[in-house]
């Protein structure tokens, strides 16, 4: 889609960055693309198109499933966890419905969940094992949606690529006049440098992906406090001495945990015990708990993982240090 730049999106540095730059120069170099799921503008030039995105996704899948051992070797429980999955995709915007969603649960022991571009979504078995409702597998298959539908990988990629792009706008763009835009893209570029920029940007991308996946959840029927109950889930993981795999790829638990409580209290006020969502504690166990204690447990392999983990824009997404 290109159109002009909207005025909603200033929440973030990104969506500000974005603005500026595609109301001052995306004639030029192409026009923008506005993300249906945020309402977020982005210079088009350098971004993946849906077909890319769909394409990577596929691409990667094959690779990242077999470096994760494989699915669990269960065609119920895939098909229990795939379901809840689908549950929500009705819910997302735009097109998104319509992008070949795949979910599959890793025959992984590590505690993480990530997903690429196009609609691969995925969970470890490490990680469902510790929950106790269908609502928490929502909640963390709903925020990984939600990373899906706002396009973070697309965003990260053009951002990575980007910083020797933007100056060199920038630089092209001042000899072209003043303007509120040129300077507001100057202010961003110059005042936040590419470190800093780049270290919130993380941040911003996992508060969006909760957000949106309580979003897809409530509208599914799913009590959003199962978002709650994850991030509490994590902690006690790792209160034991080794972080949960899930903190690296998903930094930044405290500011989540904030922004949860905080739409909870708010645009999700009053919304627990009534009939409009379920936390679906026996349905949960009767199709995933109980049926997945009979299925031999995995094979660790670390080297695997780790090769996993690494390989993929995807997490270095979630870790700004990389
Ligand atoms: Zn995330």
């Amino acid at each position: 889609m290109t159109q002009h730049c909207s005025s909603t999106m200033t929440r973030r540095l990104m969506p500000m960055l974005a603005c500026a730059l595609c109301a001052f120069v995306g004639p030029l170099l192409g026009g923008c693309t506005v993300n249906e799921a945020t309402g977020e503008s982005r210079l088009a030039i350098g971004y993946l198109s849906r077909g890319q995105q769909i394409a990577l996704g596929e691409e990667a899948m094959p690779q990242l499933t077999q470096e994760y051992g494989g699915s669990v070797p269960s065609p119920q429980i895939n098909a229990y966890v795939s379901e809840v999955g689908f549950n929500m995709v009705p819910f997302t915007e735009g097109e998104n419905p319509s992008l070949p969603w795949e979910f599959t649960l890793l025959d992984s022991p590590v505690i993480n969940a990530f997903a690429l571009p196009g609609g691969k979504v995925f969970m470890s078995r490490g990680l469902a094992e510790k929950m106790t409702s269908e609502a928490q597998l929502a909640g963390v298959l709903g925020h990984e949606i939600g990373h899906v539908t706002a396009e973070h990988v697309p965003e990260r990629i053009q951002t990575s690529m980007g910083t020797s792009l933007l100056a060199s706008v920038a630089s092209a763009a001042a000899g072209l006049g003043d303007s509120a835009a040129l300077q507001q893209l100057t202010d961003v570029v110059v005042g936040y440098g590419g470190q800093g920029y780049l270290l919130s940007f993380g941040r911003g991308q996992e508060l969006e992906a909760d957000m949106l996946g309580m979003r897809y959840m409530t509208r599914a029927g799913y009590d959003p406090v199962g978002q709650r109950q994850v991030m509490e889930i994590l902690a006690e993981a790792s209160s034991g001495g080794r972080k949960p795999e899930f903190l690296s790829t998903h930094p930044h638990p405290e500011s989540r945990i904030e922004q949860i409580d905080g739409l909870l209290s708010t645009e999700y006020a009053g919304i627990t015990g009534t009939n409009k969502v379920g936390q679906f504690e026996a349905r949960f166990r009767d199709r995933f708990l109980t049926p997945i204690a009979s299925v031999p447990a995995p094979q660790a392999s670390v080297e695997g993982e780790r090769r996993g983990v690494t390989a993929f824009a995807w997490c270095g997404i979630c870790n700004p240090a990389k």
